[in-house]
């Protein structure tokens, strides 16, 4: 588990908060504070929702 950078999403699971562990622009972990068995629909629903780090920077006004 590596990763460079670490941003939060809303768990859909129990609406409280799910880290993600980014390298660059790839998603390389989840993991919900709360604790939640993540399953994989739970994991898209997360990922569909997650902005990468990078490309917040490369597009601010993005939304
Ligand atoms: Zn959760």
């Amino acid at each position: 588990m590596q990763s460079d950078v670490v941003t939060w999403e809303a768990c859909p699971a129990c609406d409280g908060a799910a880290a993600l562990g980014w390298v660059g622009q790839t998603l390389t972990e989840i993991d919900c504070a709360g604790q939640c068995r993540l399953t994989d629909a739970l994991r898209e629903a997360i990922i569909r929702t997650a902005t990468p780090p990078a490309a917040t920077r490369l597009r601010p006004l993005d939304e």
